[in-house]
């Protein structure tokens, strides 16, 4: 399969860059932001409504298409772009993080690891090449390697013996690899030990992946741990290839993590907080569910240009979610997703412009919007 990644624009005071990556169903710009398809879909938004709020790729959880329906099933019916009626680009996982998550009963061995499913308690056992295999079948662009993802906190000993684990299965996942594969990127792990995660990174780049994910974070560890984490590791990741760092994150993060030289997120936050009637707005998170918007005429946020803001007041989307009615998670995520990609096409168009610290300040100074807290500690991370 094509891929190619190229950068277009390094911002002078940060590490930050702006990118491009092609693939067979399209190129798509970075920093980019994929919300998350679980089950082949990104709940409640058909995929024309994601186009329309600028969203260029999605992910897709392989843990989820392989137990339901079935990564057999997808392949029969065209693959999960055909599937699922998505164009453009999809990136999935590898199962890992679902597998350490949801699943119950699990057993690693060297081979692969054992788990029961989270639906019907069937067992299963995946092994890295047959993780390769299965987001092969499903026709994905861009392929997680199988990782064991370790618990926050833990000792770092069975950290050390993870790690390993995991570049050994990084190894067998190449070796595996088949000329038209979608791209494969490893995943560094380590936990908040800094060597380990030296170690993760350098074994990996020397395997030559075609971009490299910074996994295990995001796990309740402190945000300053997350911020150490990328700063062990991104020194020893080549210039030429995309970095992503998996499961992050609330736009303060992903603002703070671009200045740090990172290129693709994923996360769940604003879709699932739409459904909980959480909205993100350029003055800072809104709960629309509270009384004091029972009678306000005005939309969720005044300077957002999306669909729901257009059409429909805080009133009414608090009246839907109350009333539990099907309009009220759509109307919400358009919002949510919306502000998500205007925010991360802000970062790009500031990365090109040259005022990315203009756009953090700015970003960072509302007595309501994103945590100032770090920005010292911060221009001497970036830098
Ligand atoms: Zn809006």
């Amino acid at each position: 399969m094509a891929f190619q990644f190229e950068i277009l624009k390094k911002d002078l005071f940060s590490k930050a860059r702006v990118g491009r990556i092609e693939t067979d169903h399209g190129s798509f710009s970075t920093p980019a932001f994929l919300p998350v398809g679980t089950q082949g879909t990104v709940k409640s938004l058909t995929p024309e409504e994601l186009v329309e709020v600028g969203v260029e790729a999605i992910l897709g959880n392989t843990y989820h298409l392989y137990l339901r329906p079935g990564h057999e099933t997808i392949g029969k019916l065209g693959g999960l772009h055909t599937f699922i009626h998505w164009e453009r680009p999809i990136l999935t996982d590898s199962g890992g993080y679902q597998i350490f998550s949801l699943a119950k009963l699990r057993k690693i061995s060297e081979d692969g690891v054992t788990f029961q499913s989270h639906i019907d308690g069937s067992l299963h056992f995946l092994t890295p090449e047959k993780v390769l295999e299965i987001q092969r079948i499903i026709g994905s662009d861009i392929a997680m390697v199988l990782d064991e993802c370790i618990p926050y906190p833990s000792p770092y000993d069975d950290v050390k013996a993870s790690t390993s684990l995991t570049l050994r299965w990084a190894k067998r996942s190449l070796e595996q690899r088949q000329e038209t594969d979608p791209a494969l990127f490893g995943i560094i792990q380590g936990g908040m030990y800094r060597d380990l995660r030296e170690e993760s990174a350098q074994t990996l780049v020397k395997m030559d992946f075609q971009g490299y994910a910074i996994g295990g974070v995001s796990v309740g560890e402190p945000k300053s741990l997350m911020r150490s984490v990328l700063e062990w590791t991104t020194p020893f990741l080549p210039e030429n290839a995309p970095r992503y760092l998996m499961g992050v994150g609330t736009p303060e993060d992903i603002l703070d993590a671009v200045m740090m030289g990172i290129d693709l997120f994923d996360c769940v936050l604003p879709t699932r907080n739409a459904r909980n009637g959480m909205l993100f707005t350029s003055i800072g998170k809104m709960s629309i569910k509270q009384a004091q918007y029972a009678e306000d005429e005005r939309p969720v946020d005044e300077s957002c240009a999306c669909y729901t803001c257009r059409h429909y007041s805080r009133a009414y989307l608090r009246h839907l979610y109350l009333a539990n009615e099907i309009l009220s998670p759509r109307l919400n995520t358009i919002h949510n997703l919306y502000y998500y990609m205007n925010f991360i096409k802000g970062i790009e168009e500031a990365i090109r412009e040259g005022r990315l610290l203009d756009f953090h300040k700015t970003h960072c100074s509302h007595p309501n919007g994103l945590e100032p807290e770090g920005f010292a500690h911060r221009l001497t991370t970036w830098g």
